[in-house]
């Protein structure tokens, strides 16, 4: 286990991103020894706050990170393990929707379309279903919709595409890229909550009105819904325009950049 972890955070940035897809399950505390930061253990510090410390221009906290690098073997064992078990079970969601012969649409699919992305995220993408490009490559947003939804991602989220999971209601691409009737939706949706049970994350962004309607159970419209964050008791749900629709009419652009601001906010305020 020790040389396991150490392998783990080979540098600073590795050890940036553990903290983020850990964050909420990995504390720390860390303790001054003559201008040493020299001891880790479980304790009062989230990996939240250590990341909002570490992010500030105080040059000493550069030195506690890398000390905990160098001290990174004292992690307890379960924290990594949560990473491992995660990503196992989205492995074998992702295999039963592969197979899955549940509805009509599984006739016409090339590939079905598991989530993807890190099962520690505290934020997730919905979508509606796949489009021809996510149908050949059996990976969610990888056309048109996915290049306008990583960019805002990477802009305004300053996150990347790899650092979030993204995912759709439906699995199979419905024909003519129709959107998925209820039915459709109803019998697919499952896996949609299955991956969340998994990955719980703080956030989940709806994008567009089937996956506002899977996630909210409102019939309101989506012009209606959009801007706003919604409680559930597993997680907040934010609700905007779905990308395709704003390459569609980019005319409302700038009312879907304002929305991800308002994803950042309550990010960092987590
Ligand atoms: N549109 C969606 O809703 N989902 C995808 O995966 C791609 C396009």
């Amino acid at each position: 286990m020790e040389k396991k972890t150490s392998n783990i955070f080979s540098d600073l940035e590795d050890f940036f991103n553990f903290i983020d897809e850990c964050i909420g399950n990995v504390c720390f505390v860390v303790e001054e020894k003559k201008n040493n930061y020299d001891k880790i253990s479980p304790g009062e510090l989230t990996g939240s706050e250590l990341k909002k410390s570490i992010n500030g221009e105080k040059k000493h906290k550069v030195s506690i990170f890398e000390s905990i690098i160098r001290e990174c073997s004292k992690l307890p064992e379960p924290y990594t393990a949560i990473h491992e078990e995660k990503s196992k079970v989205i492995k074998e969601i992702a295999e039963r929707i592969k197979r899955c012969r549940d509805c009509e649409l599984h006739k016409g699919r090339t590939n079905a379309v598991p989530g993807d992305g890190n099962p520690n995220s505290y934020v997730v993408f919905v979508g509606e279903a796949p489009g021809y490009d996510e149908d050949k490559r059996g990976k969610p947003f990888v056309g048109k919709s996915g290049k306008l939804l990583n960019k805002l991602i990477e802009d305004i989220l300053a996150m990347k595409r790899e650092d979030v999971f993204i995912t759709n209601v439906v699995r199979c691409r419905p024909p003519q890229n129709r959107t998925p009737d209820k039915k459709e939706m109803e019998t697919c949706s499952h896996y949609l909550f299955e991956e969340l049970d998994v990955i719980k994350p703080k956030l989940v962004v709806a994008l567009g009105a089937p996956a506002a309607k899977v996630l909210l159970d409102r019939d309101e419209k989506i012009s209606e819904l959009r801007g706003n964050f919604y409680t559930r008791s597993d997680f907040a749900v934010f609700v905007t325009f779905h990308p395709a629709f704003i390459i569609r009419n980019p005319a409302y652009m700038e009312v879907l950049q304002e929305d991800f601001k308002k994803i950042k906010e309550f990010l960092q305020a987590i």
